[in-house]
């Protein structure tokens, strides 16, 4: 490295580079010029690349590397013996953005012996240099090439990186020669790099594939919509390699969606709530088109992916993918991560598959789940009927033996409820019936069971309540009721009830009367004048 030493530029771009390279190290000769890319074949039959195309985003990875770097080995200790090289390396590209590069494999590894410390800032930057502007340079030492680098390219026309060779002494082939079988040898490391990308591709795509065998025997019996739901978010993370997945249901009828299951990885604000129509996702169920975004940073600009006014929470990769019935959505697998090209277009395949699987076993579910629903529930009131209220209270007693503690039952009857449908008309009797039970609904927590035993009494189930909590609720729900005012033929009308309560404690004998009790509780409600609470044990 010593002597006074000329720098020899060949090549336009060059220019630049020289500067830059002349700043990093002033005594050393470099020459670089323009790689020239093979020119377009006319006719192609058979474009044996093409199949390894699709592969070249993975190249590189950094789970691969080890593996490729021993792949290319023997080729690259074959190419250093060819020139005499006491060492031949690749470098990949790493980093992303800024564009460092990094050793993947070197021919130096046991077969040759090590001649270049490539740990110095000028060699690295040189490398760097001529991968990024696609030059073949040399550095030259008394009039010969001391180190030689062309940049490589994956299948598909992308940078990779570059492979270096350096000698100590000099090369066997001349400078003319060397400046021809550079290219040639990039070519080929292009080429084995993506084949073997292609083959860790293939292995993947086949692991996917059993994945997603595996998941539809699971799909067909699956019945219960909520374990469905999130087992579907994570079949979805697993087939797509997301970080996160969200299962909507679609209503294409009132064109609006509410998100159903969430994976917990997935941003809190997308976790759960309503789907609008000009969201990301509701233009996709409404349009009934997969949508896939590799880079979604830019999605704030076109409104929510779920709601209007979620914009700027995805800053990474995105799907959505429906789930069609027909030219109609039922709903939609989504699936994303954190940070941009996470998501590939090949996995992404796998998850319109899962949604295409998913359908009827989705719908299955729901189906069943609504009708065991509707037997439930109470057509006028749309409180839990009767049967619902029976299997509750057995549920909610064998629990409270089985956790200590106790749990009240509240039964409510609406006071001369006869006078009101005899007075203004069954219609208005059936009104206020339903204003009476949205106020016991909306006033009771979502653990509580609110049910229609019949006519126009009412009853709340309340897990883990003490007699006074359940009396201060029922009194606090006697007040709500007797402040309602229910329009009537252009004047309100005004009811009142009466309510009975009582509790059961764990491990007591008072289990199978704790509805008569209640009720004599109601009885002496209506006996000492109507309008109140009455609880006791
Ligand atoms: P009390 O204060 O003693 O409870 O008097 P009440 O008039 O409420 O009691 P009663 O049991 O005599 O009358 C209940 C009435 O509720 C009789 C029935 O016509 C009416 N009813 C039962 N089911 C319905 C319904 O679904 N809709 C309407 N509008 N009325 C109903
Ligand atoms: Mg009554
Ligand atoms: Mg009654």
């Amino acid at each position: 490295m010593d002597g006074a030493l000329a720098l020899v530029v060949v090549g336009s771009a060059a220019g630049v580079a020289a500067g830059f390279w002349l700043g990093a190290r002033r005594r050393g000769a470099v020459e670089a010029e323009r790689v020239e890319s093979s020119p377009t074949p006319t006719r192609a039959p058979i474009d044996a690349l093409q199949v390894l195309r699709g592969a070249d985003a993975a190249m590189f990875a950094e789970r691969d590397a080890q593996e490729l770097a021993d792949e290319l080995r023997p080729y690259l200790v074959d190419v250093a013996r060819q020139h005499g090289a006491s060492e031949v390396t690749l470098w990949r590209r790493a980093g992303g953005e800024t564009e460092t590069l990094e050793i993947v494999a070197s021919s130096a590894a046991g077969e040759l012996p090590r001649a270049t410390a490539w740990g110095t800032a000028p060699e690295r930057a040189l490398v760097t240099w001529s991968a990024a502007e696609q030059m073949v340079g040399f550095e030259r030492r008394d009039g010969e090439p001391r180190i030689a680098i062309c940049p490589v390219r994956f299948a598909s026309g992308e940078p990779a990186g570059a492979i270096v060779l350096a000698t100590s002494e000099r090369f066997l082939t001349a400078r003319d020669a060397l400046r021809d079988w550079m290219p040639r040898h990039a070519a080929q490391v292009g080429r084995l790099a993506s084949l073997f990308a292609a083959r860790n591709e293939v292995a993947r795509q086949s692991q996917f594939t059993r994945a997603l065998l595996r998941i539809a025997r699971d799909l067909q019996r699956a019945h219960e919509p909520e374990a469905l739901e999130s087992a579907l978010c994570d079949y979805a993370v697993e087939v797509t390699g997301a970080e996160y997945a969200m299962l909507l249901r679609w209503n294409a009828e009132s064109r609006s969606g509410l998100v159903s299951a969430s994976s917990k990885q997935a941003p809190d604000s997308l976790r759960e709530g309503r789907v609008t129509a000009t969201s990301v996702a509701g233009v996709s169920c409404s349009e009934g088109t997969a949508s896939f975004w590799e880079d979604a940073r830019f999605l704030s600009d076109r409104g929510g992916v779920l709601r209007d006014d979620d914009a700027g929470v995805v800053a990474g990769s995105l799907a959505v993918l429906p789930m069609m019935r027909g030219s109609d959505a039922i709903g939609a697998i989504i699936v994303g991560a954190s940070v941009p090209g996470v998501l590939r277009a090949l996995e992404i395949r796998n998850g319109s598959v899962l949604s295409a699987l998913a359908v009827n076993a989705l719908e299955t579910a729901w189906e069943l789940a609504d009708a065991s629903r509707r037997s439930r529930t109470d057509a006028l009131t749309g409180l839990w009927n009767r049967r619902h209220f029976d299997e509750q209270l057995e549920r909610v007693l064998a629990e409270t033996d089985r956790f200590g503690g106790s749990c009240a039952l509240v039964i409510c009857d609406i006071d001369f409820f006869k006078r009101v449908n005899d007075t203004h008309g069954h219609d208005a009797g059936d009104v206020v019936l339903q204003q009476v039970s949205r106020v016991l609904h909306e006033g009771v927590r979502s653990v509580d069971v609110c049910a229609r035993l019949g006519g126009e009494e009412l009853a709340l189930i309340l897990p883990q309540t003490s007699l006074e909590g359940a009396a201060e609720l029922a009194e606090r729900l006697r007040q709500g009721i007797q402040a309602l005012e229910v329009p009537q033929a252009g004047r309100t009308l005004q009811v009142t009830v009466s309510m009975g309560v009582a509790t059961y404690h764990a491990g007591s004998a008072g289990r199978a009367t704790l509805f008569k009790r209640a009720d004599e509780r109601l009885y002496a409600a209506k006996h000492a004048g109507r309008n109140q609470v009455v609880a006791g044990d």
